[in-house]
């Protein structure tokens, strides 16, 4: 933003000043404003009586008097895959079929306009339980769609489904062995099925070209403003590659990220020790990297599966021989742990099962030890489905903060149920149990779409699901608390609390507005809530209604 100076030469106290019913700060006195200024994209004065801050009005001063409004600070979505996400925009949108059939179509449709022996690859924020057979395809049905083509649909991150010509493009045939931290799907008969899940699901997304980068700007642009809309801020990008940071640098360098961006770069598990302490070594940058827009928040280590993957210390309840897999022999994930944080950076690993979480404190445990002073916050666990309360306090002891995303329960419920069993699933995300005992937590969503944060709200406060009723309803936490996981938490989380993630003076200008109360209306209420405006750094990002923009002829 400009200097804030009026025709006159005299310096401007305030850009924006709002007037609304309620300014929630989030604020460790949880304090509540009605009048807010903003200036240079910063707040630098808040007041309780809506006229308090006039005498910062001066020439040029936008003032937005509705007392109709709620704020908030912006949502802050601590784990989420946006450039994935962003990348779904141009792929085909499978969220959209609700049978195999009409998947089929989807595919085919694309197909046609793609030249043969080029891979066709589908969104993967969908989940079969939105389909009629309630199960993924199989790569006989994939190959109804082409088989000129190799294609290749993902379902969330774990888990990727190819046809015939993909699995001869792999060199997968009945006889091949699971690779490490990963299973090859098989039909009764023995052929492939087509379904790859964690190794098995990489391999053959390394053989898919990334789009060119004029496109994944775009798309990422594009997304910004999607999730902008929806009231989220920030997000903090839970796994790139290499490649992803040079799409999130050219979309800085051309202005185009309109929500601030915090990326974990992944550490390959399935790559020898020797190329991954290398790229550790070889990176140059560190953790803190960056500016508020675009920040490198450190590593990211997937030490096990989705629901299918999980390691466990119990066999799955639908298949009695199997307790998932980690993808990381632990001596070896501590020796580049340890490296990392000997070089100043931030760790982050995906942990679902309970054999994961335990092994990843085992772990971070023997890091911390060979890095004394490693300050609190460092290494963080991502979702720790289950965590028991031995685990808990083991992570708390350890200075571990934890993230969790409801919706992940939410839509992914009825696989958890029938893979783990009624009880695993109700601990699943023990939230409650891990405020009430002193962890740092944060909540985001991590689900590969746009997901309305007021549904991710509605979860944490009811412990709802999509498909299998409300789960561990012990574990839910009331409005301002879930509100305060998904804004202030992300930013005490990520080390940034003194410049944002609160509505008051010295922190950067980041909220959403409401036209009723997200804290005070009935719960069931929230899902239906959308934003009037979402701010960040003082601009509106998101003003369907134009409020933040001058009146014509000023
Ligand atoms: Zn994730």
């Amino acid at each position: 933003m400009t200097s804030a100076t009026g025709n006159s030469g005299v310096p401007r106290l305030a850009d924006l000043i709002v007037k609304a019913a309620r300014v929630y700060s989030m604020n460790a006195g949880r304090d509540v404003y009605a009048a807010l200024a903003i200036r240079d994209g910063w707040i630098v004065a808040v007041s309780d009586d809506r006229d308090g801050l006039d005498a910062l009005a001066s020439e040029g001063t936008q003032v937005l008097d509705d007392p109709g409004l709620t704020l908030l600070p912006a949502f802050f979505d601590i784990h989420e895959h946006l450039l994935d996400s962003a990348r779904n925009l141009a792929r085909v949108r499978l969220e959209d079929a609700h049978s195999i059939e009409e998947l089929i179509a989807l595919v085919r449709a694309r197909a046609e306009q793609t030249p043969a022996g080029e891979w066709i690859q589908t969104s993967n924020g969908w989940n079969e339980s939105n389909l009629a057979e309630g199960r993924l395809p199989t790569a006989a049905e994939l190959d109804r769609a082409s088989t000129e083509h190799p294609i290749l649909a993902p379902r969330g991150g774990h888990v990727s489904v190819t046809n015939t010509r993909g699995l001869e493009l792999m060199g997968v045939t009945g006889a091949t062995p699971d690779p490490p931290g990963g299973t090859i799907g098989h039909l009764p008969d023995g052929t492939p099925s087509g379904v790859l899940e964690g190794g098995a699901a990489q391999t053959v997304k390394a053989l898919v070209p990334p789009p060119p980068l004029s496109e994944s700007v775009d798309n990422l642009a594009d997304a910004c403003a999607i999730y902008a809309a929806s009231g989220v801020g920030s997000v903090r990008e839970a796994l790139i590659l290499l490649e992803g940071w040079e799409v999130y640098q050219s979309a800085w360098e051309q202005g185009r990220l309109s929500i601030r961006c915090l990326p974990l770069l992944l550490v390959d598990p399935f790559r020898p020790q020797a190329d991954r302490l290398a790229f550790v070594e070889g990176l140059g940058a560190r953790s803190g990297f960056g500016d508020d827009w675009l920040r490198l928040w450190g590593l990211k280590f997937v030490l096990d599966g989705g629901v299918a993957g999980a390691a466990m210390e119990q066999p799955f309840a639908n298949n009695p021989t199997y307790t998932g897999h980690l993808n990381w022999d632990p001596d070896e994930m501590t020796e580049i742990v340890s490296h990392a944080l000997a070089r100043n950076w931030k760790v982050a690993t995906h942990a679902v099962g309970d054999r994961t979480v335990r092994t990843v404190l085992d772990v971070y445990e023997r890091a911390l030890e060979q890095n004394p002073g490693t300050p609190a916050g460092t290494l963080v666990v991502e979702h720790a489905f289950l965590a028991d309360q031995s685990q808990r306090a083991r992570a708390i002891a350890l200075g571990v903060s934890i993230t969790v995303q409801h919706p992940l329960l939410y839509v992914n419920g009825k696989e958890i149920l029938e893979s783990w069993g009624p009880q695993r699933a109700a601990a699943v995300m023990p939230v409650r149990s891990w405020l009430d005992e002193g962890a740092t937590v944060a909540a985001g969503t991590d689900t590969v779409r746009p997901f309305d944060p007021m549904l991710n709200i509605w979860g944490m406060v009811t412990r709802g699901t999509k498909d299998i009723g409300v789960q561990g309803p012990e574990q839910a936490i009331d409005q301002y608390t879930a509100i305060e996981l998904y804004t202030t938490a992300g930013t005490r989380l990520t080390g940034e609390a003194e410049r944002r993630g609160t509505l008051e003076p010295r922190r950067l200008a980041d909220f959403v507005a409401y036209r009723a109360d997200p804290v005070t209306v009935p719960v069931d209420d929230l899902p239906s809530l959308v934003p009037a405006i979402t701010c960040v750094g003082g601009r509106g990002v998101h003003d369907p209604d134009k409020l933040l923009e001058p009146p014509p002829g000023v």
